[in-house]
């Protein structure tokens, strides 16, 4: 079984789910992020929420994977502030939906005032609403801009055990540990930080405080990663043990302090049930029968790349 905290499914097509479900994601965690496409306008947002807690979640649940998210607003488009104003009024009555298991994902990206002030403000509503956060860390001034996130939880008196500080690689990875917070890695395909890449850090570093997943989005990204990182890791010797808490169990302990997420949403297996609707529509076309089946969480034969 494996959970993947970090897709954004939005961007991936019914295919990926089914591969996912395969290969034994049993759940997901879909974080709030930029779209690619600047917004305009705070409706835009507003619609962007909406379904990423309902329709989603929805088709998720029609493949067998148990869909959860983070609301925040990305750092990107904290930068247009008339849009982030908006936002940030909207957050609270969002962030308290079913299946909302942190803040996030929320930090720095060219590390600007405005990405700090909206940083700092998102902390203080976790605080306040008592749920975890997911720290994106930028891809330019990786190390700097990981180190000023933590600095800013502290400052702002955030308890690390409940931040989970993402997209991580070699350089800025002991500094998270050492600090207490959960340390995580997306795994960019044939990038840097690909699986090969993973596994070496997973036998430096063990499985403790390690959270790996996907960030599969609209971009060139990989939605079995998860899974092909473990059967790799299994494959280079690093200990059941290790694996189990990087892809599954210490992803379930950061984001299950939210009260939103627990193994029993899954572990006696999902029903699917595609004769269900989602605000009176159905996820099936073309007068497909509908599956209605209980699935219990397998493992597929990967390929790994
Ligand atoms: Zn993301």
């Amino acid at each position: 079984m494996f959970i993947d905290a970090h897709a954004h499914m939005i961007s991936r097509t019914t295919d990926d789910y089914q591969a996912m479900a395969a290969a034994g994601v049993v759940a997901l965690i879909e974080p709030s992020f930029w779209i690619g496409q600047p917004r305009t306008y705070v409706g835009t947002y507003v619609d962007y929420l909406s379904h990423i807690v309902g329709f989603e979640r929805f088709r998720a649940s029609q493949f067998g994977i148990r869909h959860y998210c983070t609301i925040g607003l990305n750092s990107k488009e904290a930068n247009n502030e008339e849009l982030a104003e908006g936002v940030m009024e909207i957050l609270p009555q969002f962030a308290l939906k079913e299946g909302v298991v942190a803040i996030g994902e929320i930090g720095y990206d060219e590390q600007t005032p405005l990405e700090d002030k909206y940083f700092r403000a998102q902390l203080e509503l976790a605080k306040e609403l008592d749920l975890p956060v997911m720290i994106h860390t930028p891809h330019r001034d990786k190390k700097k801009g990981t180190l000023r996130s933590m600095d800013v939880c502290r400052e702002h008196g955030v308890d690390p055990n409940k931040v989970v500080v993402d997209h991580n690689n070699e350089e800025t990875v002991e500094d998270v540990l050492d600090r207490g917070f959960w340390a995580a890695f997306s795994i960019y395909p044939s990038t840097k930080m690909g699986n090969v890449r993973m596994v070496e850090l997973l036998k430096r570093y063990g499985g403790d405080r390690v959270i790996l997943d996907s960030a599969t989005d609209w971009g060139i990204s990989d939605p079995l990663a998860v899974p092909k990182t473990a059967e790799l890791a299994r494959q280079s010797g690093v200990s059941e043990e290790a694996i189990r808490k990087a892809t599954y169990a210490n992803a379930l302990t950061a984001y299950g302090q939210s009260g939103q997420m627990s193994e029993a949403d899954w572990i006696d297996g999902l029903r699917v049930d595609q004769t269900q609707l989602h605000e009176g529509n159905s996820i099936l076309r073309g007068g497909r029968d509908p599956v209605v089946e209980n699935v219990k969480a397998g493992t597929a034969g990967l390929i790994i790349e």
